[in-house]
């Protein structure tokens, strides 16, 4: 069955639309939603049977956790065992915000919500439409990214009608997420907290916030398979776009030779080549289709357009995609990370000299 699209007003969600979603959750149904980082695919966390409907839906190994999200402080002490003070102060300055912190479960939240892990992810969202839907379905919410596994994360209702549209209850429609990154997440199941997966809030500002060692997880900067990364879900080929990506990194002029001359000779093998530019660089390309995901000044919007992007080449049936890399200041970790699982880590570095 095709799923209902509810449009909602971000800042004044409907409450009747909000209180029949929110009883759909409560029957055991799913509900994609918008978050302030990507869309979620909802479900009550509590239910064991919800759970293992959103794996269904997302064809998603059952291995790979989900992220409990709930609308009011208080409610973390029910489903977590222990918050250590660390995990505290984060949620006291980051919360609701883009920010999943993995504490010790406690019994009410079944196993089949955590991947058979001892341990929950939770977050607390800023989003209103969120939070209401939270809510009105009883105060725990898990919700994976609404794409179908493997795919982009979905930062427009249309990207969750394109994947999920018939395996879905209902979706509600509140317009183009704000952030377009899932969030960071951050274990403190170990002594020190680690990064298991980067987000809009950075490794620099975890530290600064907490004034002591954070780290991040090995398996993240190690490419080398033998190092797994902690967090199930990071393992996996992700965010993938059909295409062959790869990544193009070095001096500016460099990497727009290289671009160009490798679009060439794609285009002349009649494959359909898409490059994935900056504004101040997208108008020197001359081949392909050529796609701005935003100014090298404004990083929020390079993270915001990054899946749009991998999902409009994927329309336009791309066979092979040249990015070129995006280290900025702050989201660079986040948005590199992305950018590189959708590459299967293909990366290509040149300096001026091997290119002339
Ligand atoms: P998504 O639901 O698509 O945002 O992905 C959630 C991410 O959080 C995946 O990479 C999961 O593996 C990770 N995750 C969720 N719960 C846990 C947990 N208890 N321990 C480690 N990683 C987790
Ligand atoms: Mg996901």
């Amino acid at each position: 069955m095709k799923a209902e699209v509810v449009t909602v007003d971000r800042n004044r969600p409907d409450r009747a639309a909000i209180e029949r979603a929110g009883q759909i959750l409560k029957e055991g149904g799913l509900v994609a939603f918008p978050t302030e980082t990507v869309y979620g695919l909802g479900g009550n966390a509590l239910d064991p049977m919800a759970s293992m409907k959103i794996y269904a839906a997302k064809g998603r190994p059952s291995d790979n956790p989900l992220i409990v999200h709930i609308a009011e402080l208080d409610k973390l002490d029910e489903i977590v065992t222990e918050v250590p003070e660390k995990a505290r102060i984060l949620a006291e300055k980051y919360w609701p915000g883009p920010l999943t912190m993995i504490l010790p479960k406690a019994d009410i939240v079944p196993r089949e919500t955590t991947g058979g892990l001892d341990s929950v992810a939770v977050r607390f969202p800023s989003d209103p439409v969120a939070q209401a839907l939270i809510r009105a379905a009883g105060g725990f919410v898990a919700a994976p990214s609404a794409n179908t596994s493997g795919r982009p994360s979905p930062t427009m209702a249309s990207h969750v009608e394109e994947d999920l549209g018939d395996a879905v209850d209902m979706i509600l429609d509140g317009g183009p997420v704000g952030i377009g990154l899932e969030s960071t997440i951050v274990d403190f199941t170990e002594e020190i907290p680690v990064v298991l997966r980067p987000g809009y809030i950075s490794l620099e500002m975890l530290q600064e916030t907490l004034g002591c060692e954070v780290r991040m997880d090995r398996g993240l900067l190690i490419t080398d398979s033998s190092v797994h990364p902690k967090a199930p879900g990071m393992k996996y080929r992700h965010y993938a776009p059909k295409a062959d990506l790869a990544i193009i990194e070095g001096p500016e002029d460099a990497v727009i030779r290289y671009i160009s001359r490798a679009a060439a000779s794609a285009e002349a093998e009649g494959k359909k080549t898409g490059i994935i530019a900056a504004d101040e660089t997208a108008p020197l390309y001359r081949q392909g289709i050529v796609r701005s995901i935003g100014s090298r000044q404004d990083e929020e919007e390079i993270a915001r357009h990054l899946y749009g992007v991998l999902r409009d080449f994927d329309s336009d049936g791309a066979d092979v995609i040249y990015s070129e890399a995006f280290y900025t200041p702050r989201m660079g970790q986040a948005i590199m990370n992305r950018l590189l699982k959708a590459a299967g880590h293909k990366i290509i570095h040149i300096t001026e000299e091997e290119e002339t």
